[in-house]
């Protein structure tokens, strides 16, 4: 099952329920921020926190959710207090996660980041709602099965990854057959023109520090080692009806193009803009229609200068363990993530350094044999099984 626009959402056009997962992190910000500025046309359900126990209490004082929920129980008594002047339900761990997600909403903006957003996303697509996937692991954990859950229940998938949400825009559904192939663009991240020697040395400050767009540590980590571009190249996979050789990759470092699509006869169709994520949100938000959002226009006369280039697979061997990953399929694409997201940790931790976080992550997948888990709890277990593997490994190079 890949995305498909056909589909239209029955809720009203003019109000939609929207309930946020991972409301205090860059991607849920920025969502509260478009409802923030469409009031009239949004309603806010429930709202998600994982230890940002301050901001998910400010947030849900604005936007007066029916339901609050911190991640981290240690919390709950603190998000009590805090709300405790008011008719909001409060609730603390992975079960109210869940809840969260299965509360009547027409929209759930997936924001949470790793396979920790994977059960409540779940919860929403088998509720047939709109999810609005900011959350590539889900996908690259669980593409197989998580679409099919969505194609069980009837529910829509909208991509909020700026690259896919850019394919999403300009891919002819009607007319799969006829696309040649897809063009994820990358800014390539913070050390696009950095040397492997110096490489070495990156600390956790830099490589957070995205030269475009203003993200999670994760994401932004995940970007400087351009594993995040190896991680939507599985996600495009899952997305769009074309095979894995069917999708290239090409450094940008202005981050105007978003993505493109070629279709056989040569034609090239791209969705450009500033970048800002509250253009593919707002277009999930909307979707089929568009928000108006002030501020900011694509100015291409003072931009002046749009230039490409061939990624450096030898200083971004993520690139390849990806691609390889995606071709391998079966386990693999999810010990890929589950490796990545410890080895991110760790490096943010300052236990590895920079060019280590892909070497876990390959020692791993070398390490561990490729099954075909179908269920759920086989996913789950070999996502474990990776983890305990990749902290292993970074307790080796210590
Ligand atoms: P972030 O770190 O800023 O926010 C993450 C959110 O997830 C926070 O609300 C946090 O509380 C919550 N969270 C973290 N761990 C959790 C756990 N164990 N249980 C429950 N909640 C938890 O990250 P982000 O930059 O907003 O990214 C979120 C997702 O969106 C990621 O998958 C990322 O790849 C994707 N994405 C982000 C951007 C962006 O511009 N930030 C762009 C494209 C895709
Ligand atoms: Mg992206």
């Amino acid at each position: 099952m890949k995305v498909s626009p056909s589909a239209t959402p029955e809720n009203n056009l003019d109000y939609r329920c929207v309930s946020i997962l991972g409301a205090t992190g860059s991607i849920g910000c920025n969502t509260l921020d478009l409802v923030r500025n469409n009031a009239e046309k949004f309603n806010i359900i429930a709202l998600t926190g994982n230890k940002n126990v301050d901001l998910l209490i400010q947030q849900a004082r604005e936007f007066s959710p029916d339901l609050a929920v911190i991640g981290d129980e240690t919390l709950y008594d603190e998000l009590k207090a805090g709300l405790s002047d008011t008719d909001i339900k409060v609730a603390a761990g992975s079960e109210a996660m869940a809840e969260a997600a299965d509360q009547p909403s027409d929209i759930v903006i997936a924001g949470i980041v790793g396979v920790a957003g994977l059960a409540p996303t779940l919860v929403a697509a088998k509720r047939g709602t709109v999810v609005a996937l900011a959350n590539k692991e889900c996908l690259v954990c669980a593409g197989d099965f998580f679409l099919n859950e969505i194609d069980r229940s009837g529910a829509t998938l909208l991509p909020i990854d700026s690259e896919h949400n850019a394919i999403f825009q300009v891919f002819d559904f009607n007319q799969a057959g006829n696309v040649d192939h897809l063009t994820l663009t990358a800014s390539g991240g913070p050390f696009r023109s950095t040397s492997l020697s110096e490489m070495k040395n990156i600390t956790p400050a830099q490589a957070v520090a995205h030269p475009n767009w203003d993200m999670g540590a994760k994401i932004s980590v995940d970007s400087a080692t351009m594993m995040n571009k190896g991680l939507e190249l599985i996600e495009a996979y899952y997305l769009f009806p074309v095979e894995e050789n069917q999708i290239e990759i090409l450094v940008h470092p202005q981050s105007v193009i978003h993505s493109m699509v070629t279709y056989k006869d040569g034609s090239v169709l791209a969705q450009l803009g500033t970048p800002d994520m509250r253009t593919p949100i707002s277009y999930a938000l909307a979707w089929p229609n568009r928000l108006e959002i002030p501020g900011r226009r694509l100015n291409l006369a003072s931009i002046a200068e749009l230039t490409f280039e061939a990624p450096d697979l030898k200083r971004f061997p993520a690139l390849t363990i990806a691609r390889d990953t995606l071709k391998a399929g079966g386990s693999l694409p999810t010990i890929l993530n589950a490796a990545n997201e410890v080895a991110v940790r760790c490096f943010l931790e300052e236990r590895i350094g920079f060019l280590d976080i892909t070497r876990v992550t390959e020692e791993v997948l070398n390490r561990t044999p490729k099954s075909e888990p179908k269920t759920l709890d086989e996913i789950s277990h070999c996502d474990e099984v990776a983890r305990v593997l990749a902290e292993e490994v970074v307790r080796s190079l210590n």
